[in-house]
């Protein structure tokens, strides 16, 4: 069976965003969980995939990349049908709300985040931290992380640090305000993987 969302020539095909930011280290972790990962920085790179993730960097610095050939149009239909996975600045770009200072955004997940939200001295941490993902706590890296200040009822915390979710699931859009890239264990990626053939499996059903 051959479906063109990526999914049953075998490994799903996952887009990464590489205008800037460590989108070198989540195509490893894809490959890692098992996806064909491809870097996405034009409109046409979008086509065909399972899904994309959109990596940490700088939010307004990849706001102001994506403004260039129509890709943040491109962007914004793709976060509005498929599956995406934002992790960090990535999270920031997803998020409906962003606060300090407000800036743009795909506008698709029901949260409102606060951009370097946590002081000086604790903007970036390693953490291990209780999640609900089979396997016990998790290890989170953070760096100059947002904080997701609120959600919506359609919002799924996996995961908190202190009293703030710091990884969340909307349907087939996940968020992470950490790097799951930077850390070993892939359980984030495979989860986004899983969403993505959950996903694709639909899109069959309803085609
Ligand atoms: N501080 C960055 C921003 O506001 C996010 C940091 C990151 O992605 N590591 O966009």
């Amino acid at each position: 069976m051959v479906s063109g969302r990526g999914e049953g020539a075998g490994a799903p095909c996952i887009g990464v965003l590489a205008l800037q930011g460590d989108f070198e280290a989540h195509a490893r972790a894809l490959r890692e969980a098992g996806a064909e990962a491809v870097p996405v920085r034009l409109p046409a790179h979008l086509d065909g995939l399972a899904g994309l993730v959109i990596p940490g960097g700088e939010s307004s610095t990849l706001l102001k990349l994506a403004a260039r050939d129509g890709l943040f149009e491109a962007l914004q239909g793709f976060a509005r049908t498929m599956p995406v996975f934002g992790t960090c600045a990535g999270c920031i770009l997803l998020a409906r709300r962003v606060l300090r200072p407000e800036q743009e955004s795909l506008d698709v997940l029901d949260a409102t985040v606060e951009r370097n939200a946590y002081g000086r001295q604790i903007d970036s941490a390693i953490l291990k931290i209780p999640t609900v993902l089979p396997g016990g706590p998790l290890e989170t890296v953070y760096i100059r992380a947002p904080r997701i200040a609120a959600i919506g009822p359609g919002v799924e915390v996996l995961a908190k640090r202190g009293g703030d979710p710091v990884l969340v699931r909307q349907g087939r859009l996940l968020a992470a305000t950490f790097h799951p890239e930077l850390s070993a264990d892939r359980r984030v990626h495979r989860l986004f993987l899983d969403i993505a053939a959950t996903a694709a499996t639909e899109a069959d059903r309803a085609a």
